[in-house]
This record gives C-alpha cells, structure tokens and sequence, in this order.
C-alpha cells in the first residue's frame, strides 16, 4: 500500500491511524495551505482498515507555528452574538433562570428556538461551577459564558499573544499544547468542558478526550464542535473542501468515528449541525482559483452568486445532519 507519489522530505512524515493504530492508509488528497499560500504540498490519507480519514503524511510540529499567522482568524477579538430567540431557549431548556428576556416570543419563535445557532455550545447551567475552555484564543467564548452567569471560567490555549489578551479580559489560562496543559488541572474538578473547532486541530485527539473525561466529575458536561465529512460539500468539493485546511487539521471525522472516540467515556446526548452559511463560497472559491474548468466551473460561479441567498437551504440540510460543521453534545458516565 503507502504512498508511492510521496517523497517524504524533511517537513513531513508518515504516521500510523489515531483511530485504529493501523500503518495501512491510502493517500487522498494532495493540496497546498489554501488560506496561506506557499509552494508546499500537504497530505490527507484513509486509513484501510478503520476508514478514518486524517493528515498523512503529516507535518512535523516545528513547521506548524508558521501556519498560524497573526491574522488566523480565531484569534481576533468579538463579542459573540446572542439574541431573544437563544436567550428563551437558555432561560427554560438549559437551566439560565436569571435571564430577562426583554420582549414577548411568538409560538413560533419558542419552537424555533431549539435550534438557534447562538445556543451552540452554552452548557446546561451549574451554579458556583467550574468551566474550562480548550483552546480559548482571546476569550471571546469564556467572556460570553461569563456574561450568563459563568463564574469559575478557566481556559488552556496554545498560543501565548490570544492567551495575554484572555488574561487581560480576567480569565486564569494555562498555556501550552492540551496534552501538557491539562495535566495541571486537578482531576474529577471541572463541571464543563466547552471547545469550539480544536480537536480536529490535534495530533490524536483520541487519547486526549480520555484525559478531559478524566478531568470532569461524573455527569460532567463536555460541549465541541469539530468537522464533519458526511456532508455534502466534501462529496462535491473533496480537495477543495473549506475543513480540509491542511496542514493545520489533522483528522476529519465522520459521525461514527465521534460516537467511537467518546463510546468509553461519554454519553452523546445531543448532536447538532451548523448550518452552511459561508462553507460552499469558500470552497468554490478555492476551486476556481485552481482554474476549474467546465460544469464544476459554471457550479462555482452559480454557488458563488447564490449562496447568500441559499440560508434556509443551508438551515434545512443542517437540521437533518447534512453539514460540515457538527457540534456535540455529551456527559461523563
Ligand atoms: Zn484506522
């Protein structure tokens, strides 16, 4: 099997499945860093046994930093958005009685409200409890979950500028890569785990959901979002795929690799899909700046003069799973 189109040179490596530990894996894809150009080549592989499909060969970690420039996007400073709408669905489904809600909801609203975007990854609320988030960045999320009531909020991250700004925003963050980081946080201590598009992030994600699980107390909540291959846009788009984003994501799941992943340790109880507001722009647009030609290129034309006006499609197939951007829901056994 293997890889015979790759000549392993100094910047990559091959790596074994972190799913299955298998070495068996046939090369998939072959793209540059599409947000960040350069010359280089980066890898995606399936495993032949498990099916996973993850980075392989895959980047050594002293080449990563200069893939996440300044201008990463995560990093930047927001408030992230709230409205009646998610505030409803928090004060009566997840436990948030203190919130005033300003202005009457229709019937319909209320309904509605299950699924509002802005309620992805707020906790069922716990008084006095103890909230960590992975993968922080400047605290635009911890500061958000203060604002509802969050008291305790400690965060890991990373990279130290985000992390400074998070601290100047008072929130205790410990900086390094999870897998050390984690270690200082006593075990059975933490109420929630929130982390929003990080896992997908790590070498193997597989052994550090057992050490977060081991850091929340029996019932804890762990609330994360990672990307989704049953989706529609990666069977349209496969190499340019917006959650391919080598060399930075290092798995792509489906959904049974998740259930997998957590089976041990974690009751799923909920999984939610965001719907596909910006993903198929992106990935037309990386096709066309690859000089697509044909019908793929009329597609991309046509998806990028319609998709603005594509949201209830994109809400649609995002309540039936068919999204790429999956959010789960789960508690420690
Ligand atoms: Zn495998």
């Amino acid at each position: 099997m293997g890889h015979p189109l790759i000549t392993v040179d100094n910047k990559v490596r091959l790596c074994s499945c972190p799913r299955c530990n298998s070495d068996k894996s046939k090369l998939v894809f072959r793209t540059p860093d599409r947000p960040f150009p350069s010359q280089e080549e980066f890898f995606a592989s399936r495993c032949l046994d498990c099916g996973l499909l993850y980075q392989n060969p895959r980047i050594l970690p002293e080449f990563l930093p200069a893939h996440y420039p300044e201008s990463y996007a995560p990093y930047a400073v927001m408030k992230l958005p709230m409205d009646e709408e998610g505030l409803w669905y928090l004060k009566h489904y997840k436990g948030y009685e203190n919130i005033n809600i300003r202005c009457r909801l229709s019937r319909r609203q209320k309904k509605r409200s299950r699924w509002n975007d802005n309620t992805l990854l707020v906790p069922e609320f716990v008084s006095g409890g103890r909230l960590l988030e992975v993968g922080c960045a400047a605290g635009n999320r911890l500061a958000s979950l203060r604002d509802l009531g969050w008291t305790k909020c400690i965060g890991i991250e990373i990279s130290e500028a985000p992390a400074a700004v998070a601290r100047e925003r008072g929130f205790e963050v410990i900086t390094g890569p999870i897998e050390t980081a984690i270690c200082s946080i006593p075990d059975n201590s933490l109420d929630v785990i929130v982390s929003r598009f990080v896992i997908e992030h790590l070498e193997n994600p597989f052994p550090v959901i057992k050490q977060l699980a081991g850091k929340l107390r029996g019932g804890g909540q762990f609330l994360f979002s990672t990307v989704n291959i049953d989706s529609p846009d990666f069977w349209l788009y496969g190499p340019h795929w917006f959650h391919l984003d080598l060399p930075r994501h290092m798995v792509f799941f489906r959904k049974r690799d998740v259930e997998a992943m957590l089976d041990h340790d974690f009751r799923i109880e909920r999984v939610r899909y965001e719907p596909s507001y910006y993903d198929y722009e992106r990935c037309a647009t990386y096709r066309l700046m690859d000089k697509g030609a044909g019908w793929k290129r009329v597609m991309d034309i046509l998806v990028k003069l319609l998709n603005g006006r594509a949201r209830r499609l994109w809400v649609f197939l995002a309540k039936r799973g068919f999204a790429s951007r999956m959010y789960v829901e789960c508690r420690k056994r």
